[in-house]
């Protein structure tokens, strides 16, 4: 990345700690580009060490207060947030079309699942009730609480600036934790946006605070030893690197990683609705999507038709600018990414695939933009199978039975989504038995839980035990304890040097 802080004609995007704007001091920082023009916007600042303490600081400094702040109190500012969230999000959209390049319909639909999550956190104090048993004993009762481990860090990916990180502040918060988010750098100006509305809502200072930055910001954080729990979501390198430098210096960690989403038509599926579902999973957002589709596996005769069906259908995709309306596929998020996508294309027939459709020709001028592109027989062992693109490139791998799909799924690396387009019952049944993935769809293409179940994938897509928002977010941002109690009438205390009983 150029070090570029003081480019011309930018915004500048610095810190937020203790409830304020705070410019970096290191002279470090990277561009911010709208990837439909290809200009650069902005300027992030990238913290230091340092920056990285004052911003644990903060959030130590506000963790007292913001534990021992009752629940109701914290329901009611977590519908106060909701409430200015919903009325606003038209802003945050835009702001994600500029610096992501998403279609703007696309980045509200992004605000509104993030907000699914904020909305399950205005139920908090049912969520973390504990249970009691009178009696256990007698005169002896048992309960267990739950409460917050401290200051909880959150580090994520580029391509949901805005939902990726409501998944992890939005349950750290509500439990009673203080927040520290490194959000991407190519995309980050959300985080900042966020940040004011939730002073806005009432959030005390230091209970949420942003650094910017690139690994220097993220080794700080996983090293520091006021941080308890790290949330991270991005690639599987370094979801397994954070992971491992998180738990060896005693931290609690989840790690999300990426994928290599299968979707398998059976030979008796409505064809033409599994062309609908491939062509909206694998170049909706430009396949910038963990849960996107990026190999179809058509099983029996259903192949000749199933290609032919999603060919058809890929012209009538409308690529453009994300700010307008009849755009419904943006550009990928950096020239360099775009170039590497592009490569998979390249490099198809050399490795044996066919290319049906070349997204590389006739994409719109300026920007990162690349047009839908479709391989026809991919196979174990090609780069386009194995690797995941994170672009607008659909593989369709030929297979002739049921056994043979779910061997593929299952001898992959990722299991984080997966689907199976179907009219059998039976079949869909056995499918969700046999596969190996943490979210399965059964004629849904993109199948990610709502707010009150979790998310996370198996294998390489998770590291760590517990997956991200609903009730497994609960356990993660707190601890429990579990107090036994007596209230002993003072005429029948008496010593007793044996290990307790129950009686
Ligand atoms: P990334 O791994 O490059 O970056 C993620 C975060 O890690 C960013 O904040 C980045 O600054 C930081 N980072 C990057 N390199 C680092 C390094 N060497 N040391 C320390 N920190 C580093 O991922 P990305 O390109 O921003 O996002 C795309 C990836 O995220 C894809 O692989 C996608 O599948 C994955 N993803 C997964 C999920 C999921 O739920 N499993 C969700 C969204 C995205």
């Amino acid at each position: 990345m150029t070090e570029t802080v003081d480019a011309p004609a930018t915004t500048r995007i610095p810190h937020w700690i203790a409830g304020r704007r705070v410019d970096g001091e290191s002279g470090r920082g990277g561009p911010v580009f709208n990837p439909a023009t290809g200009r650069q916007t902005g300027a992030v600042d990238f913290a230091t060490v340092e920056e990285v303490d004052a911003a644990v600081r903060a959030a130590r400094a506000a963790f007292p207060a913001w534990r021992a702040t009752s629940l109701a109190k914290r329901a009611e500012l977590f519908f106060r947030i909701r409430e200015l969230l919903h009325a606003r999000r038209d802003e945050v959209a835009e702001i994600l079309v500029r610096e992501h390049g998403k279609v703007f319909s696309d980045a509200l639909g992004e605000v509104t699942r993030g907000l699914e999550v904020v909305e399950h956190c205005c139920g908090i104090p049912s969520l973390v009730k504990g249970e009691h048993s009178e009696q256990v004993s007698t005169g002896i009762d048992v309960y267990s609480i739950r409460q917050p481990l401290g200051v909880v860090a959150g580090i994520t990916p580029f391509n949901f600036p805005a939902m990726v990180p409501m998944w992890m502040w939005a349950p750290a918060i509500a439990t009673g934790n203080c927040f520290v988010l490194k959000p991407s750098e190519k995309d980050p100006s959300a985080s900042l946006w966020v940040a004011e509305l939730l002073r806005e809502a009432g959030v005390p200072d230091g209970v949420f605070n942003v650094v910017m930055g690139d690994r220097v910001a993220v080794d700080a954080l996983l090293e520091h030893p006021g941080v308890a729990a790290v949330s991270f979501v991005g690639s599987t390198p370094i979801a397994r690197y954070v992971y491992e430098k998180a738990t060896a210096s005693g931290k609690r960690c989840q790690a999300l990683g990426g994928a290599k989403n299968h979707m398998i038509v059976l030979p008796d599926a409505d064809v033409d609705a599994a062309a609908d579902a491939a062509v909206s999973a694998g170049y909706g957002s430009a396949g910038e999507r963990c849960m996107a589709v990026s190999v179809v596996v058509a099983v029996g005769d259903v192949g000749d038709k199933l290609v032919g069906a999603i060919r058809d259908r890929i012209p009538k995709v409308r690529v453009g600018d994300g700010m307008d309306p009849s755009s419904e596929m943006g550009p990928l998020v950096t020239r360099e990414h775009r170039d590497k996508v592009a490569s998979y294309v390249e490099n198809a027939p050399a490795e044996g695939a066919t290319i049906v459709v070349d997204g590389r020709e006739g994409v719109p001028a300026g920007g990162f933009f690349l047009n839908p592109s479709l391989l026809d027989g991919v196979t174990p062992g090609m780069k386009a199978y194995a690797d995941e693109i994170f672009g607008p490139v659909l593989g369709v791998t030929r297979v002739a039975t049921y056994e043979e799909a779910v061997r593929l799924v299952n001898e992959s690396p990722y299991g984080n989504g997966v689907a199976i387009f179907t009219r059998d019952g039976g079949a869909a049944r056995q499918f969700q038995f046999d596969v190996q993935a943490g979210m399965v769809g059964i004629n849904v293409p993109i199948p990610v839980p709502v707010a009150y179940y979790s998310f996370g994938g198996w294998k390489s897509s998770l590291f760590g035990d517990l997956h991200v928002y609903g009730p497994e977010a609960i356990d993660f941002y707190t601890r429990g304890k579990v107090v036994t109690s007596r209230w002993p009438d003072p005429a029948t205390s008496q010593i007793d040097l044996g290990f307790p009983q129950t009686r």
